[in-house]
């Protein structure tokens, strides 16, 4: 299992550095990351989550809501796209075959569509609710324009599965090797789900948007910054499932780990420190295979 970190356009929301910390200021834009993951199995490439994509890149006003673009400006560069990152590492999109999905929150369901190929693997309960369109902050967050590989969507019930670390219902993917788990944590959304993968020195879990902010993870001195605090309840849909899901997550970075490298979707330290490279910066081109 190798794995490749990309950061699939990052997000400049206003508040600089009361969201990221590492801003100069509050009155500019900071920098958040949408960290995906492309894992090299066997016999296919799985995308785990997608950010942004073409379409968003050549059509925003679209495809995402006026809202969203003014609160957070994503910097859209092609080159960012995941479709556009897998080509630089040498390989043909076409060879994606599964995508894994967090969630469908406009800023990681956004690169679905350059993969009409790909099976579609996320929680059912995150369909049914992204699909009610109840709210007026779920039409603004949910957006059906980037779900034209509907048709390709693998759903799982939420409470079927084994425990893992701590955590339950837990379970194996369709046509994926058993090193691929999904792990639900809902609160943020309904239907949000963690990631988990094996690989030779233990496992790496991506936590989606079940927190934001590295510190929050501190096992002793828990924090975060208050920009990212007021983000997260602006946008949970259950607030108690998604405490006590950071709470059992800061218990398994506590107790576990030294095995499991845990990290969220937005944190760019966390993407840096795990890529390599700037959160700015495209994954390295690799020579054609
Ligand atoms: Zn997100």
């Amino acid at each position: 299992m190798r794995i490749h970190h990309l950061n699939c356009i990052s997000t400049c929301p206003l508040g600089g550095r009361l969201m990221d910390n590492r801003s100069a200021g509050i009155l500019e834009r900071g920098e958040l990351a949408c960290h995906c993951l492309l894992v090299e199995t066997a016999d296919s490439l799985v995308l785990v989550d997608t950010g942004f994509g073409l379409r968003d890149v050549a059509a925003p006003r679209d495809r995402l809501s006026a809202y969203f673009l003014l609160l957070v400006d994503p910097a859209f560069r092609e080159e960012m796209t995941a479709i556009r990152q897998v080509e630089r590492l040498g390989f043909d999109p076409r060879d994606v075959r599964h995508i894994l999905l967090t969630h469908l929150d406009f800023d990681h369901a956004g690169g679905l569509d350059d993969f009409p190929h790909a099976r579609v693997h996320l929680l059912g309960r995150e369909c049914e609710y992204a699909e009610q369109q109840r709210t007026w902050l779920d039409r603004q967050r949910f957006r059906p324009q980037q779900w034209g590989t509907r048709a390709q969507w693998r759903t799982y019930a939420p409470d079927a599965g084994e425990s893992w670390m701590g955590f339950e219902c837990v379970r194996g993917l369709e046509g994926l090797p058993p090193e691929l788990l999904m792990v639900p944590l809902p609160g943020h959304t309904h239907g949000h789900a963690g990631i988990a993968i094996r690989h030779a020195m233990g496992w790496r879990l991506l936590a989606g948007d079940a927190y934001f902010y590295h510190q929050e993870m501190d096992p002793d001195v828990p924090w975060c910054t208050p920009g990212l605090r007021f983000y997260q309840w602006m946008m949970e849909k259950d607030r108690g499932a998604r405490l006590a899901n950071q709470e059992r997550l800061r218990r398994l970075r506590r107790e576990r780990g030294d095995e499991v490298e845990l990290f969220c979707s937005h944190d760019p330290a966390e993407f840096e420190r795990l890529s390599g490279r700037p959160a700015g910066v495209p994954v390295a081109p690799r020579a054609a295979r």
